[in-house]
């Protein structure tokens, strides 16, 4: 496995597995040790994702010492500001029965993100999280952010994949020594990128499957990389993406397939509301 350093210093997998989408317990819990025990060592869940108590009991299932494994889990819009971000990190450390995070993400940004942030901050310097940073911040709000607090966020994990290449803002998290990971990785399986003609032909030049080329070209453009998937021999192929290289002309041929335009504009009013309106307790 290959890590990253981030900007405080600690090690992140460059290649993690994650668990939206993934809200029954069972699935949940079982998908998660496979990872684990396929080697994967980073897992990626959210508040907001309802299966953080699965998530723990895989692990604790694993035997994996804890200080190996890199959990990150997101605070979520309902839960937004000072007071009630203290509490949300307390009832996500019990659900995942740990005693600290490896990484604790802004989920959105939106709500009172700026009393979240004072928060967490307080949090990792009393050492109860190793890493804190955002999710979904174009570079206009990231670098208000940043430039308004003490602690620069370690990770914005924003939607990235071949159609979605995130130049930019990635040219951004650069400068301000942010460390970019992607959701989506996979596209979501959208716009039949599994079948894609450009990825199809680079896949059987390498003998790899499209998935294998998409994790790899992250992998190549230094982007963290969290895939999901509920089917073991898929965590498995997933996985198995570090006795090849992809040349320059192939990076070259995917960058060719980069719309700009993400799944999920968060620019939009739609999208303000509609993840404003989502709430996950009472
Ligand atoms: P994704 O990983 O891009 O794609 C998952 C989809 O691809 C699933 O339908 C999965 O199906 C399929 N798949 C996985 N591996 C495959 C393979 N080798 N061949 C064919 N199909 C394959 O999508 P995602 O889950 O949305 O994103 C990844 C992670 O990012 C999430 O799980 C979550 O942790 C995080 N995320 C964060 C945000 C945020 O706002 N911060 C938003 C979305 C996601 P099966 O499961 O049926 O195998």
């Amino acid at each position: 496995m290959k890590n990253v350093i981030l900007n405080n210093g600690i090690e992140m997998p460059i290649l993690g597995f994650g668990v939206f989408q993934v809200p029954d317990a069972v699935e949940c819990e079982q998908c998660v040790y496979d990872a684990i025990t396929t080697g994967y060592r980073s897992i990626d869940t959210a508040t907001a994702y309802l299966n953080e108590e699965a998530v723990g009991k895989a692990i604790k299932r694993s035997g994996v010492p804890r200080e190996d494994l890199f959990i990150t889990t997101k605070l979520w819009i309902q839960d937004s500001g000072y007071e009630n971000a203290m509490k949300a990190f307390k009832k996500s450390l019990k659900n995942l029965q740990l005693d600290y995070l490896d990484l604790y993400l802004i989920h959105q940004p939106f709500g009172d993100y700026y009393g979240s942030w004072r928060a967490m901050e307080e949090l990792y310097k009393a050492g109860k999280i190793r890493a804190i940073g955002v999710s979904n911040f174009a570079g206009d709000r990231l670098v208000d952010l940043i430039l308004y607090n003490e602690i620069v966020p370690a990770v914005n994990q924003v939607e990235t994949h071949p159609f979605c290449q995130q130049v930019e803002v990635k040219k951004v998290m650069e400068e301000f020594k942010v460390q970019i990971e992607s959701w989506g990785s996979l596209a979501q399986g959208k716009n039949d990128i599994f079948k894609n003609e450009i990825l199809s032909a680079i896949s059987d030049k390498y003998g790899k499957t499209v998935a294998q080329v998409i994790l790899r070209w992250h992998i190549q453009r230094g982007v963290v990389a969290i895939p999901k998937s509920v089917h073991k021999e898929r965590i498995v192929e997933n996985y198995d993406v570090w006795n090849f290289q992809l040349s320059e002309e192939d990076m070259a041929a995917i960058q060719s397939l980069d719309t700009g335009k993400p799944f999920i504009d968060h620019k939009s009013v739609s999208t303000v509301k509609r993840l404003n309106g989502i709430k996950i307790h009472e």
